[in-house]
């Protein structure tokens, strides 16, 4: 028979998928010897079978009862006895944390009866109220449905009439008048009364968190951070203590190193007299946890000592929350903490030295998403004025936006384009779709482990917190700054989520330290230390990595940055963009040629151009590969727009002219190369079967930059692909044809030119034919937008648009396949024709150039594929570096 619970004794972190997080760690700190009060998990199976079925699984409840008589006996109390109460906390928890996202019930066990015996043991009747009020609160909002917003209306009603400046300052009069009213806002919504009966209120809290598991944002969660759906929740059952309890008690978390720049020391925020929701919830303002080596250098002592033996044994930064009763301190969780980008390369770089981690260790513990992150651009703040405010630097990055007050506003804003920044005096997790539209959240109250921050950290969005000096009106939507300045719904601020300034109006970017490194090549004269992790990283990345790394670049300059960024080669010079702007009518004049003659002069004129162009990348990219793409796009494109023309004649005959000749001819011609799906029509490979001279232009362009580079005494490498190839013998026409003007070149050039030729997969049939198609190329390089395309049947600039999000929603792929490679469909088909290609043709050069090269779940794809590189956009390059080496490790 199944087994549903475990005693945190019986439990370790190895368990997370089954314990969650949450219950994991705690059995884990409990194996350590830390100070954790007792109690058991029941798992994510149990969580699943209720969700399945509706109903708890068969033998839970007895399990659970057994497990609670221990924790009983251990605690020396019963739960529901009145003279001096066990009291439980019931806690959702899993296998990823998601911060918030689900529910949480404290107090569990509490009635009308119980409070009374708490008031008289713990010798405070305003701790015994207040903590029956919360319960009250709690239960009836997550177990029983009632809107939260009506208890708390009800208690900011009683400060008022009271002049209480925040929850401390109502008395025990005030709470017990609370909790009545409490109980008549349950009746009235509900029809049903507060549950007296503990074991009726510690059943339905679990079954409570077990639901929570498909709150809405919980999934909303879940899809932003690519979690599964069907993992569950385990549901954490343990002894309540007590932070509350008077100023010798208190809450706080802290963390082993500051989580925004990866510095060693302790870090964390403590409220004292407090139970731990107040902390993160951001109601009253913490002191640094400093504070509390003045006010418990017992406890602070303890503490310390603990998160070291955490670190140690994690080997990686902790976080915790604990609670100190009386002076007594005890651990209420920990978990290997979130942490900003810069904070992830600085710690694993400083780990690595401490001798914690091995550097290969290391290198896992950054991310090709994290370093993205540090590329992107900072504030120029050298030309502005002085900042509105200063709040805490919760999440680094800069972020420009409209000032909007609610979740609601911001995602209307954003989903009409435009940039906002959420400005709130807190954050809580109904504010998370807000949140998720956002360029930075600003809030005027809460630590830098507040909900805002965190949850902020985790998305790798911009948040400034606690800027104190903000009075923050959401009703009339506006804030007002220290100077004065107002600050109404709409105004454009700016947010710097690095030092926690903010200020008003747009301010502009520059580049960032990594950013300047990456350009530059060197470090810079006192760089910071996560720009010299940057560079370790990249270093054993660069070490441990198989895979190539190659950028997609049409210029010299494209190539020359890309070079700087590591690149070793092109792997997609795409030669369609050099038949734009004026060499547009050149183009036109070739497709519109009515004789051999009139497109044999077009296309000379356009061979020096190319050949320029050429000879500029192999320039850029001497001694590299560079592998130019034959044209590939439909003619058509490169003429003027239907409608255009058609308005154009048309105007002209209504003003009674005679319309352009040249109009005429044009439109007639867009008409003949009208397609419906240009997509699957007259492109890639097929062009050059069909109009006479362009391959023989392009290739000969190609050969003559070659011949010249090499006469300078360089080393040009120029390969040739061949796109949208179907069939072996497509390429095996182009491919003669790429020979024979290869060989004219060397002729009149005296220089032997040859060049690899090679084709895109980036068809079904290319990849289901592999094998005869490796016959003729010397290389594959897979076209995985076009590839995911054919593949799918899905018309990428359309799709993404019109249904996508319907997708994302129902769970058909939890992210788009033209975001990362869809490893099942696609992916197999790579898989296949890297098996076949290199069955035929064992040298088979092997690479990817779509833009899933600079992705880090398809680079790790890739690599596992066994690609010889991934090419990418120049500013990805970086990225794909790491995720190679990550890949290999
Ligand atoms: P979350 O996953 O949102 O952090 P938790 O389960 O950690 O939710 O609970 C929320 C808060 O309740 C925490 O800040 C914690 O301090 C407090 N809490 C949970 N269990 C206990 C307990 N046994 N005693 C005292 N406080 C508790
Ligand atoms: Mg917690
Ligand atoms: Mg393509």
């Amino acid at each position: 028979m199944a087994r549903y619970v475990y005693d945190f004794a019986q439990g370790g972190r190895d368990m997370a998928g089954l314990l969650g997080g949450k219950g994991s760690n705690l059995a884990e700190m409990t194996r350590l010897g830390l100070p954790v009060p007792p109690g058991f998990v029941i798992t994510t199976e149990a969580c699943r079978a209720f969700l399945a079925t509706g109903g708890e699984p068969e033998g839970m409840w007895q399990e659970v009862s057994e497990h609670l008589t221990t924790v009983e006996t251990a605690a020396g109390r019963l739960l529901g006895q009145p003279a001096d109460p066990l009291l439980l906390s019931v806690r959702s928890g899993a296998r990823f944390s998601m911060p918030g996202m689900m529910e949480t019930i404290l107090d569990i066990g509490l009635n009308d009866d119980s409070v009374l015996g708490l008031a008289k043991v713990s010798g405070s009747e305003r701790f015994a109220w207040d903590s029956y009020r919360r319960l009250i609160q709690m239960f009836g909002s997550t177990v029983m449905g009632v809107d939260p917003a009506l208890f708390e209306r009800a208690i900011a009603l009683l400060k008022d009439l009271r002049g209480a400046p925040d929850d401390v300052h109502l008395d025990t009069a005030d709470l017990a008048q609370l909790v009545e009213t409490y109980k008549n806002i349950i009746h009235l919504e509900t029809g049903e009364h507060f549950p007296q009966s503990p074991a009726e209120q510690l059943r339905r809290a679990v079954l409570a968190v077990f639901q929570s598991w498909n709150g809405e944002r919980a999934r909303l969660y879940r899809r932003r951070e690519h979690i599964p759906d069907d993992l569950g929740t385990a549901v954490t059952v343990q002894c309540m203590v007590f932070g509350n309890l008077g100023p010798d008690s208190g809450s706080g978390v802290a963390f082993t190193r500051d989580p925004a720049t990866g510095r060693p020391g302790l870090y964390g925020d403590y409220l004292p007299n407090a139970q731990g929701e107040d902390v993160v919830a951001g109601i009253r303002n913490t002191v640094p946890l400093a504070e509390l080596g003045r006010l418990d250098p017992h406890s602070y002592a303890r503490l310390c000592e603990h998160m070291r033996t955490l670190e140690r044994h994690y080997r990686d930064l902790c976080d915790i929350e604990f609670t100190i009763e009386r002076g007594r301190l005890w651990m209420l969780q920990t978990r290997v903490g979130k942490r900003t980008a810069e904070a992830a390369f600085a710690i694993a770089a400083e780990l690595a030295d401490e001798g914690l981690i091995t550097p290969d260790e290391s290198l896992a513990r950054v991310s090709g998403e994290g370093l993205a992150r540090l590329m992107f651009p900072r504030f120029d703040t050298s030309a502005v004025g002085d900042p509105l405010a200063h709040g805490l630097p919760a999440s680094p990055g800069a972020a420009v936006g409209a000032a909007v007050f609610d979740s609601a506003v911001a995602v209307r804003r954003a989903a009409a384009g435009e940039n906002v920044v959420l400005v709130r005096q807190e954050t809580t997790p109904d504010d998370l779709p807000g949140m998720i539209a956002a360029q930075a959240v600003l809030t005027s109250r809460g630590g830098k482990t507040s909900h805002a921050a965190v949850v902020a950290r985790g998305m790798g969005k911009v948040c400034v917190c606690g800027a104190e000096e903000l009075s923050v009106d959401i009703e009339a939507r506006r804030f007002t700054a220290p100077d004065g300045t107002v600050v109404e719904e709409g105004t454009v601020i700016s947010v710097d989520g690095s030092t926690g300034a903010v200020y008003p109006g747009p301010v502009p970017l520059v580049d960032s330290a990594v950013m300047r490194f990456l350009e530059s090549g060197a470090g810079e004269e006192g760089s910071a230390s996560a720009v010299d992790a940057v560079a370790r990283a990249l270093a054993r990345a660069d070490t441990v990595r198989r895979l190539e790394v190659r950028a997609n670049a049409d210029t010299p300059e494209d190539a020359a940055r890309a070079r700087r960024f590591g690149a070793q080669g092109i792997g997609l010079c795409r030669t369609e963009h050099m038949f734009l702007g004026e060499r547009r009518k050149l183009v036109e004049e070739m497709i519109l040629a009515g004789t051999d003659g009139a497109r044999d002069r077009a296309l000379a004129a356009l061979l020096p151009l190319q050949r320029e162009d050429f000879s500029g990348i192999l320039e850029a990219m001497d001694g590299l590969p560079v592998t130019i793409r034959l044209l590939d796009p439909p003619l058509h494109e490169f003429l003027p727009d239907r409608t255009e023309l058609a308005v154009r004649i048309a105007a002209a005959e209504a003003r009674g002219d005679l319309p352009a000749a040249h109009d005429v001819e044009l439109l007639s011609a867009v008409n003949r190369m009208h397609e419906e799906n240009p997509m699957l029509g007259l492109r890639g490979v097929r062009l050059g079967l069909v109009v006479p001279g362009l391959v023989a232009m392009q290739v000969r362009a190609i050969g003559e930059a070659v011949a010249e580079r090499t006469r300078a005494g360089c080393s040009p490498r120029a390969e040739i692909m061949v796109p949208l190839v179907g069939d072996v013998r497509e390429l095996r026409i182009v491919r003669e044809e790429v020979e024979r003007v290869l060989d004219e070149v060397s002729a009149a050039s005296g220089v032997p030119v040859s060049c690899p030729v090679g084709t895109m997969i980036e068809l079904p049939r290319a990849a289901l034919t592999a094998d005869r198609i490796a016959a003729e190329a010397e290389f594959f390089s897979f076209g995985t937008n076009d590839l995911t395309q054919t593949t799918w049947g899905f018309s990428r600039d359309d799709v993404e648009a019109e249904f996508f999000s319907a997708y994302l929603d129902k769970g058909v792929f939890p992210v788009s396949p033209f975001e990362t490679l869809d490893r099942d469909g696609v992916g197999r088909l790579v898989r296949m024709a890297v098996a076949e290609g290199r069955a035929t043709r064992p040298d088979l050069k092997i690479g990817v150039c779509g833009e899933h090269g600079g992705d880090p779940d398809s680079v790790h794809f890739f690599h596992a594929a066994g690609l010889d590189y991934v090419s990418c956009s120049p500013f990805r390059v970086p990225v794909a570096r790491l995720e190679a080496g990550r890949a290999a490790l």
